[in-house]
């Protein structure tokens, strides 16, 4: 075989592989024309599915919310009838839904009509049970799933630096993380079939109960007359230092970016705190998991909630403590 026709032969080969999969992608450099289909286009799903258009994917998407709709077209999402046409011709599925029963309400309806070979990503934060379930809905139909819920927020979806937690077989996840990147700021494959989900709410449940501890720490200190700047200088660098302290401390002037400066505006609003909080309760329940910390951290936060500070950031918890009978 001459040179010309061994090269010839070996780009076909390639495009052939590379199909459906790839075109350039401006934050990897590397080939990726894939459609993929976004389903639930709000707070989190819009700004990750302008990150994936921004790659050079081609995005159908979908919300229940006409608004959501205008959003995700201002931002070179095709916008769809409903979320069955959405997956028609899409090769890569995503969906980003409030919690598990839409996730697999959706998934019901769109897994039977979606393209031979597709892959499933469901980015969702639900529970553990109901990730399991979405996976064999997939399975049932011939499809590859992944499930890969994030940490970051909105602003981690914006800026394409979320931190995906995934959970599904290798061949899934290799997959599925080449269309994560332009998302992503790090991808962690966690193990099988949710997988992603438990370690997403073991995270949160962390995340909580220190938040809860530091929020606890700083009034205890007002009490003692020590100075916010001095605990945060004292413990930043001790035993004490956690990421609920150190890049989100709950009161305003030792971390001028947490939302402490900003009238406790999220951020993370304290519904979804409770939301994650009862998602790792339900599932410590279900797998005898003894979670006495979380179970407290939980019932704080749902009468945090329920005093009307759904929509503050989970950090105004300290404003709670104050109050709180001695
Ligand atoms: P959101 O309520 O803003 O968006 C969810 C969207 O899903 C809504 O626009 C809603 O109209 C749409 N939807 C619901 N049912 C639908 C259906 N059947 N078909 C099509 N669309 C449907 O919520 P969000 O903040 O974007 O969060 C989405 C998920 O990400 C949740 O599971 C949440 O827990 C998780 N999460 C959120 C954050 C955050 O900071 N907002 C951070 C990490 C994880």
């Amino acid at each position: 075989m001459t040179w010309r026709r061994r090269n010839a032969a070996k780009q076909t080969d390639r495009a052939v592989s590379l199909r459906p999969w790839t075109s350039r992608s401006r934050k990897t450099g590397r080939k990726t024309m894939t459609t993929i289909a976004f389903i639930g286009l709000g707070n989190m799903g819009n700004p990750m599915a302008a990150n994936l258009v921004k790659a050079g994917h081609t995005v159908n998407g979908f919300d229940l919310m006409p608004e959501n709709l205008v959003v995700a077209k201002e931002h070179g999402v095709v916008v769809m009838a409903n979320a069955v046409a959405a997956v028609k011709d899409a090769d890569v599925v995503i969906t980003m839904l409030p919690a598990g029963k839409h996730v697999l309400s959706v998934h019901e309806d769109i897994a039977p009509k979606a393209k031979k070979g597709a892959l499933f990503i469901d980015s969702s934060t639900i529970d553990v049970e109901s990730a399991r379930k979405a996976h064999a809905i997939a399975a049932r139909h011939g499809l590859l799933s992944v499930d890969a819920p994030v940490s970051g927020g909105t602003g981690g979806a914006t800026a394409g630096t979320l931190t995906f937690m995934a959970g599904g077989s290798k061949d899934a996840f290799a997959k599925a993380e080449p269309i994560l990147k332009p998302m992503a700021g790090r991808i962690v494959h966690c193990g099988d079939d949710g997988a992603g989900q438990a370690a997403k709410i073991c995270n949160n449940m962390i995340l909580g109960i220190s938040m809860i501890g530091v929020a606890e720490a700083f009034v205890l200190a007002e009490k003692l007359g020590l100075s916010h700047q001095a605990l945060f200088d004292v413990a930043s660098t001790s035993s004490g230092q956690c990421w609920s302290l150190t890049t989100y401390c709950p009161v305003p002037g030792p971390v001028p970016t947490s939302p402490a400066n900003n009238g406790y505006r999220p951020g993370f609003a304290a519904a979804l705190m409770l939301k994650d909080l009862k998602l790792s309760q339900e599932a410590a329940q279900g797998a005898g998991a003894v979670t006495p910390l979380g179970a407290e951290a939980a019932q704080l936060y749902a009468l945090f909630n329920a005093q009307g500070n759904a929509g503050a950031d989970f950090s105004g918890i300290i404003n709670f403590l104050r109050g709180a009978p001695a």
